[in-house]
């Protein structure tokens, strides 16, 4: 598609990563359903297992269908490259990969997806990647606890469930200070609605599950490289800056430039782990790029709808929806997200956790599962289903207690998606 920064947002997440095929002609991406590629001759091996020139190997490192997608989000995201994963949770398993050693340590905001506080706090603890979780509301508690062991400062763009706004400058300025990258999950928002990089973060992941592909219908994850972290800085990225012996002596820095997290993520990321996306995901999920910025304006002009009219239903005992007037994170989300801050938020209901659980039984237009971002709206319990793992602190801290109920508000009628909630309301008060 030529220059692509010369194109608007719209543009871009139609034609961006994706060009006619060159053979057939086809004007929608093939799915290439193929798991190894025909070698040119021995030179030609040889140079792409060397990392010499870029190509198809093996679909656990790249295939066409995803280097597509995976394009097309990185160039959504302002990045310079992406690295497309089998879920949001191997993203951030590959973003942190790249970065962490046994005995290092990330500070991460403790107003995350309840799947990433367990990700982290369990999971990573047996690769001896220490997290320390903090308040984000305060961005100074980031700097309070980074040491010389951290290699990351991780947080939400917009969090879920919570409905707070992080302020992704003044944490991305504490982690610059420090010497450290600045990741963001910026799954709940989108790029159509938040751009993080614009704001100094350094690498982007995505849940694509969600609202990327939008459709409720493909698992999928990416990581985005800005490009403008300078890895060479310090000594903390050995990984990235050190020769590395399985690639005989190759120095990603000195060879790939500002590529060289992303070429990392590929070349040791994901073949050493191994979560690579499937061509059929990133079909369905470039598919759903493609209405990316026509869909989030609905999501969020819905949400707002829904989130004014639950402030004035006497049931509800409060809303914490960022893009009303009265939210304490309001003028965060007109300076990160003006077009809206997204489709995701919690309520609380009068009667705590019977009333809460009576609401999700008796909606019959949202459905009652774990997922957001769909087309579809959808309604969930927090404290009884995603957050039941944690303490009740943890809960509370995260946004879940037990009076909570989180919605992610779908593109339908906003007047349908309302009266579903006034009956159902009406009948577990
Ligand atoms: C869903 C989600 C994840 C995890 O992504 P999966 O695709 O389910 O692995 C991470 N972060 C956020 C904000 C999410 O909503």
């Amino acid at each position: 598609m030529g220059d692509e920064t010369n194109y608007g947002f719209a543009t871009r997440s139609v034609h961006a990563g994706a060009e006619p095929d060159p053979t057939t002609g086809a004007r929608s991406i093939p799915i290439t359903q193929s798991t190894a590629f025909v070698f040119k001759d021995a030179d030609h091996a040889a140079a792409l297992f060397g990392l010499e020139q870029t190509g198809f190997i093996y679909s656990r490192l790249t295939n066409p269908t995803v280097s597509a997608f995976q394009a097309r989000v990185a160039n959504l995201e302002g990045g310079v490259g992406g690295t497309c994963t089998a879920s949001g949770h191997s993203a951030q398993m590959l973003a942190l990969f790249a970065l962490m050693n046994p005995g290092d340590e990330f500070v991460a905001s403790n107003k995350l997806y309840g799947g990433s506080i367990t990700q982290f706090g369990h999971s990573f603890k047996k690769f001896g990647w220490n997290v320390v979780f903090v308040d984000p509301v305060d961005p100074e508690n980031f700097r309070k606890a980074i040491t010389a062991k951290t290699k990351a400062v991780f947080t939400e763009s917009l969090a879920n469930p919570g409905g707070v706004v992080c302020d992704i400058e003044a944490i991305a300025n504490i982690a610059h200070e420090a010497g450290v990258p600045c990741i963001v999950d910026n799954t709940l928002p989108s790029p159509a609605l938040c751009r993080p990089i614009e704001f100094g973060a350094d690498i982007i992941v995505h849940s694509t599950t969600k609202f990327i592909s939008g459709h409720g219908n493909a698992m999928g994850g990416a990581v985005v490289d800005s490009g403008n972290f300078d890895w060479s800085q310090n000594d903390k990225f050995k990984g990235l800056t050190e020769n590395c012996e399985a690639y005989h002596g190759l120095n990603f820095y000195e060879t790939f430039g500002p590529m060289a997290y992303t070429v990392y993520c590929h070349a040791v990321g994901l073949r050493d782990l191994g979560p690579a996306m499937s061509p059929m995901n990133a079909y369905l999920s470039i598919t759903g790029a493609e209405t990316l910025p026509l869909r989030m304006q609905k999501h969020a002009d819905n949400a707002l709808a829904v989130a004014q009219w639950l402030q004035q239903n006497d049931a509800v005992n409060w809303v914490s929806y960022a893009g009303l007037a009265d939210s304490p994170f309001y003028s965060l989300a007109q300076k990160y997200c003006p077009k809206g801050a997204g489709a995701v938020f919690t309520f609380g209901v009068k009667g705590g956790y019977k009333v809460g659980m009576g609401v999700v039984d008796n909606c019959k237009l949202f459905s009652h599962l774990a997922n957001i971002g769909d087309t579809r709206s959808l309604i969930i319990h927090p404290a009884s289903t995603t957050h039941r793992q944690l303490t009740e602190e943890q809960q509370i801290s995260a946004g879940a207690g037990p009076d909570v109920v989180r919605l992610s508000i779908g593109i339908e009628d906003a007047e349908d998606i309302i009266a579903d909630l006034d009956q159902a309301l009406q009948k577990a008060s």
